[in-house]
């Protein structure tokens, strides 16, 4: 039986302007009507089950760019691998999955994952086992020796490879590549620059050789697989355009002619904007001391950012929140706080930032066939807004006025 739903304010995630009063018609999985309804369009009584949204705002399901389902709570490095161990991983994995959907993320790309996590939970998700977004699955980080995921001293001997995949030099980089994709990776996700938080590998460090980078993705794209980095400083962020990775994670202090270089070969970039802001607000709780954020640390980094990503804003560089979500200051759940950042640092305005977190994320999933925006032949996947989006971004971080619906079906319905 149909469905309509009415009386919607209609958000179709592709720029255009709202659309009131409007009605989306879903026949099983797929939307059939987008708009306003003639009178010959409307449902007769018994054909139909019509639901009244009573004003409310419609948008296209969210996409979360960047998202770590199996990282929780994480309050040091250790905590990605030694100490929690895979099945309670996957547990935990499992609920973020179904709190990311409740939140109104009805698909995520990964970027990165400890163990086989991803590939499991991607394929639970699809069989109907569990709730969850629509997931590309990633691998295991690939690192170089003594680069960021490479974290455990050589004397302890742990040889542990839950979180990374150490590998160096281009041979070993493309076994590990192969090796992700038997193992089901759809995200190859390496670390070619470091971050604050690790004093072994800074933000300036640069881990890998385009030489290696290119044959990452070589690989990666041999096999028709989607390449990420994670890069913060601008020689890895250099080195990341040069050698062409689809999605690049932050890139805070890329120099402009990197940034045209992203624009110019049609790279993503998935700047995590809210996982640095949630470390100066939460992170004292958490030991994260003065050093590492004061103002020659993240302080620093979220004012260049603010710059660069501003400036990859008028290079027409397609962006896609995506906050980095998982760890003890940034907790999963608040995924939409990424989303705000689009419009208060960025400079987006809310229905431009609701395109880069619906129709950008399916491209970067390579999906937009079937979602990112609302028009007939799509998927029913959507988010029913108590509230005006344009007017507050952030009553997308409000559950409580969310009711979400994948596929055309209903996950939380709170009206
Ligand atoms: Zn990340």
């Amino acid at each position: 039986m149909r469905q309509y739903l009415t009386h919607l304010r209609l958000i179709d995630g592709t720029g255009a302007p709202p659309v009131e009063p409007a009605a989306l018609v879903i026949e099983g999985d797929t939307l059939v009507h987008v708009g306003r309804l003639s009178a010959a369009d409307a449902p007769r009584p018994g054909e139909a089950v019509v639901v009244d949204c009573g004003g409310r705002t419609v948008i296209p399901g969210l996409v979360e760019a960047h998202i770590h389902l199996s990282y929780n709570d994480v309050k040091v490095i250790a905590d990605l691998d030694l100490n929690c161990p895979p099945e309670y991983a996957t547990l935990l994995a499992a609920r973020n999955a179904e709190l990311a959907l409740r939140s109104g993320y009805t698909a995520a790309r990964s970027a990165g994952a400890v163990h086989r996590i991803d590939m499991a939970l991607k394929q639970a998700i699809a069989e109907g086992l569990y709730p969850g977004p629509r997931l590309l699955a990633a691998s295991r980080d690939i690192c170089a020796t003594g680069g960021m995921a490479d974290w455990n001293p050589t004397y302890l001997k742990l040889g542990m490879e839950g979180l990374a995949l150490i590998a160096d030099g281009p041979d070993q980089i493309r076994a590990a590549v192969r090796r992700s994709i038997k193992d089901g990776a759809d995200v190859i996700k390496c670390y070619v620059g470091g971050d604050a938080l690790l004093p072994h590998t800074p933000i300036a460090d640069c881990t890998y050789s385009v030489e290696e980078v290119r044959a990452l993705v070589e690989e990666t794209h041999m096999r028709g697989r989607m390449a990420s980095a994670h890069v913060r400083g601008e020689a890895s962020s250099r080195v990341a355009a040069v050698a062409g990775v689809d999605s690049i994670e932050h890139a805070t202090y890329a120099s402009e002619e990197t940034l045209r270089r992203i624009a110019d070969q049609g790279l993503t970039l998935v700047p995590g904007l809210r996982y640095l802001y949630s470390i100066i607000e939460n992170g004292p709780r958490f030991g994260i001391t003065e050093a590492v954020i004061g103002p020659s640390g993240l302080r620093d980094e979220i004012k260049q950012a603010a710059d660069t990503y501003r400036r990859a804003r008028e290079l027409g560089i397609r962006m896609c929140p995506g906050g980095d979500f998982g760890f003890a200051w940034n907790p999963h759940g608040e995924y939409a706080k990424d989303i705000q950042i689009f419009v208060d640092v960025i400079g987006f305005s809310p229905l431009e930032a609701i395109g880069c977190a619906t129709k950008n994320g399916a491209e970067l999933m390579r999906m937009q066939d079937r979602i990112g925006t609302l028009v007939p032949g799509k998927l029913a996947d959507l988010v029913v807004v108590d509230g005006d989006p344009l007017k507050d971004i952030a009553v997308l971080q409000d559950r409580a006025r969310l009711s979400v619906m994948q596929g055309g079906r209903f996950v939380t319905r709170n009206f």
